[in-house]
């Protein structure tokens, strides 16, 4: 890392459309967001999956005495 071309990082808050707050670390200050991690449906979406995912799984298993 090379010393000068870096701009200063200071804490800031971060407000999503949906109520959370995050504080980060950002060049930016008082930055609001539209979706976070706790309301993207891309995150949302991919934790319904893998429980779907793991409950075929569980079934499975279930059904073939894999315990
Ligand atoms: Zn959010």
């Amino acid at each position: 890392m090379k010393a000068g071309i870096h701009p200063e990082y200071k804490k800031t808050v971060i407000r999503c459309s949906c109520g959370a707050e995050y504080e980060v670390g950002s060049t930016k200050e008082n930055l609001r967001v539209e979706v976070c991690s706790a309301c993207h449906p891309f995150f949302t979406g991919s934790r319904q999956r893998t429980h779907t995912k793991g409950g075929r799984i569980q079934r499975f298993r279930e059904k073939y005495g894999l315990e």
